[in-house]
């Protein structure tokens, strides 16, 4: 079968609890297929012995060992077992394990026990020590699993971790007896391809680290392929001529806002008018900044899509923002006579049901929602107009599958993470691209400040006077709970700790393990000022519009990438007062973190960060983070593969123009891959 063709939720595995549902859900996996399509961000290798006193650099061992002994030690009863190699025989060097917070381990370390250990260890009060270690009971007949084998490292999230994950993986696998290529047969044998089961089995467990990377030029083509593909097919689609000139709705619509269109969204409203009247349907790409007023673009075209009889989805990346989105959309168009609706995986079935009969009548004039939008129940009466808001969060699975329920409707993606323009030209082809550089006017640019951990007592004191002038603050940490094991602050900790440090100002916690109706009343609360500051994880990083909050603290930026630490920053500087970001980081500094904090203080231009985004960002660099890139790609690298993505195209366009219906015998896998897309796609519903 297709590796595309599971779709099965990952909660029909044993072992997938609520908890892991949800940890999955955030890593955009719902189903069989999205959990194979996981692409490990680097992997362990197991396979070859590296006995204690050979460690590299790194201080890495993968050995066996037995314990010799143990006790406890400090104030806080610190268990410290100490173990000796036996990787061969006679060979005498001795490790102290130090198990933090692992005292249960005393019964499993006992004398004369044999374990299989993976640490990394270093020299410290003239002894080895580790802290950071996994030991496998060691048993003759049966070597353990994770041992002299190549382990995938996942991107982790929530309660998730390593262990489960490798573990549904190969469950996954094992209910698979094989995965059909999804690449004609003579570009597979032309560029070296392995077969597709053989790729997506060595991706997830693999032989060497050499059949992990023909596995992912593998994959990696495919999804070039596919890219470049459905790119030609939006733009060769024939679309139905709308009308060119504004409607009455439009101009009442923007004769009443407070303010005036800038240059660059009449420029950008002119070429989508244009598009849409246009007898090919619109592909195009609005960026510009965050705050840079797309939305309202987006919606102003909305109504001119509408007007000529059509109906409009709006599809955003997360539920939060999917509410923000049509909450205003309520406020701003119901008035103009606009049937607004939202739909999003946490719709309960009372309320979905009518309102997909409404949809499928016709009677919801524009749905707003998350990836539930296309899902298998939405069915429009005549979708056409395509909204996509953050687009890069999306994959082009999810954009087909979208499109595939009007007729050839157009398309609107929109981005505040631009893609330089020979990227956007090379991957996406024909699309067409609508920039809007001024910012609205009014607007002054937030100051960023590098903040060493030591100095932060100035700028809470700094915030401190922002708090008086009645003005707002977000802080946004890395984690949601306290982790013994490191000293990354989490927000639970620090909201008590910043309580203490300013008695008396009101604030809040959130996160992504609240549920949404919490979530969406504590950003309520916040944009009308009940609250005066949020202690967020990076749920906030998209999207709320908040005009008085004036600062943004971030801590640990260096853990952040590029795109996130400028999305966040973009919740700031939203209304003519001056804001601040305040970007807090812990001392030794990687090079690379070192480049984009210091890419932050120069500029707020988010083209010029995308640019340096592009160059500064090495694989697997930005931890936890989901790879998506600028186009969501899971194992094509935009940095390293551009003269693949130059191959997928010149196939492509060979393929296409020798065969425009994919009718020859040779081409019906694309046809075949194709169908599915538009069918079910693979990608489940949230629930
Ligand atoms: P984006 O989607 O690009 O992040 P939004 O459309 O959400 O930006 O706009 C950000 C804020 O600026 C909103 O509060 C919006 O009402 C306001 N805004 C949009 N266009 C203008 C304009 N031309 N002049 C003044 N304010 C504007
Ligand atoms: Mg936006």
């Amino acid at each position: 079968m297709l590796i595309r063709e599971l779709s099965e939720p990952v909660s029909n595995l044993t072992g997938v609890g609520k908890a892991a549902i949800r940890s999955y859900s955030s890593l955009g996996v719902y189903s069989f297929s999205d959990l194979l399509a996981l692409s490990p961000r680097g992997y362990e290798n197991r396979s070859k012995i590296i006995p204690i006193g050979h460690q590299d650099e790194t201080g890495l061992v993968n050995t066996f060992i037995a314990v010799k002994g143990s006790s406890f030690f400090g104030a806080k009863h610190i268990l410290k077992v100490i173990v000796t190699d036996v990787s061969t025989p006679d060979y005498e060097r001795n490790l102290s394990l130090l198990c933090f917070n692992r005292n249960f381990l005393k019964d499993v370390l006992k004398p004369g026990r044999k374990f299989y250990l993976y640490a990394t260890i270093g020299q410290s009060f003239g002894e080895l020590q580790s802290s950071q270690f996994e030991v496998i009971p060691f048993c003759e007949s049966k070597p353990p699993e994770q041992f002299g084998r190549i382990l995938p490292i996942y991107p982790l999230s929530g309660t998730l971790g390593q262990k489960a994950i490798r573990r549904d993986v190969k469950n996954i696998l094992a209910r698979v007896r094989h995965f059909d290529d999804e690449i004609p047969q003579f570009l597979m044998e032309k560029y070296h391809l392995l077969s597709f089961d053989s790729a997506i089995r060595q991706i997830h467990n693999p032989d060497s680290l050499e059949m992990v990377s023909k596995a992912r030029r593998t994959l990696a083509f495919s999804e070039f392929f596919y890219q470049q593909i459905a790119t030609r097919r939006d733009s060769s689609s024939p679309g139905r001529r709308g009308k060119l000139e504004e409607s009455e709705v439009e101009k009442r619509f923007v004769a009443s806002l407070p303010f005036k269109l800038t240059s660059d969204q009449k420029k950008a409203l002119d070429e989508i008018r244009q598009d849409m009247a246009s007898p090919s349907s619109m592909n195009r790409l609005l960026q510009g900044d965050v705050g840079s007023g797309k939305t309202l673009v987006a919606w102003i075209s909305a109504l001119h899509a509408i007007d000529d009889g059509g109906q409009v989805a709006f599809m955003a990346p997360t539920e939060l923002l999917a509410r923000q989105h049509a909450e205003n959309a309520a406020r701003l168009l119901e008035p103009l006579g606009i049937r607004v609706s939202f739909l999003t995986g946490s719709v309960g079935t009372k309320q979905r049901e009518p309102l997909l009969s409404a949809l499928a009548a016709g009677e919801i004039d524009i749905l707003i929602g998350t990836h539930a939008l296309f899902s298998k129940s939405v069915i429009f009466s005549d979708l056409r107009f395509v909204i996509i808001d953050e687009q890069h969060r999306f994959g082009v699975q999810q954009r087909l599958a979208l499109m595939s329920k009007g007729h050839t409707p157009d398309v609107l993606l929109m981005t505040a993470t631009p893609i330089p323009r020979t990227l956007a030209l090379t991957v996406f082809g024909d699309l067409n691209v609508s920039t809007i550089k001024t910012m609205p006017p009014g607007r002054i640019p937030v100051i960023t400040h590098l903040v060493s951990d030591k100095r932060r007592n100035d700028m809470y004191q700094a915030i401190q006077v922002e708090f008086n002038r009645g003005h707002q603050a977000y802080f946004v940490y890395p984690r949601i709970d306290e982790n013994p094991d490191n000293a990354i602050r989490d927000v639970t900790t620090m909201h008590e700790y910043l309580k203490g440090i300013y008695p008396g100002v009101t604030s809040a916690l959130i996160h992504s393990r609240l549920d949404e109706e919490t979530k969406v009343n504590i950003l309520r609360d916040f944009a009308n000022r009940k609250i005066s500051y949020l202690v967020s994880t990076s749920v906030v990083e998209v999207g709320i519009d908040v005009a008085d909050a004036t600062c943004m603290v971030i801590e640990h930026a260096e853990l952040f990438g590029l795109a996130a630490l400028h999305q966040l920053r973009g919740r700031v500087g939203r209304s003519s007062l001056q804001s601040w970001c305040f970007l807090v980081f812990s001392d030794d500094l990687s090079e690379d973190a070192k480049l984009r904090l210091k890419t932050m203080k120069n500029t707020n231009d988010g083209f010029e960060i995308a640019e340096k985004d592009l160059i500064i960002r090495g694989p697997g660099e930005i931890a936890g983070k989901k790879q998506s890139g600028f186009l969501n790609l899971r194992y094509g690298d935009l940095t390293k593969d551009l003269a693949m993505i130059e191959t997928a195209r010149s196939e492509v366009e060979k393929i296409l123009k020798a065969d425009p219906g994919l009718l020859l015998a040779d081409h019906a896998i694309i046809k075949n891959v194709l169908s599915l897309d538009s069918s079910h796609q693979g990608f489940s519903m949230q629930n």
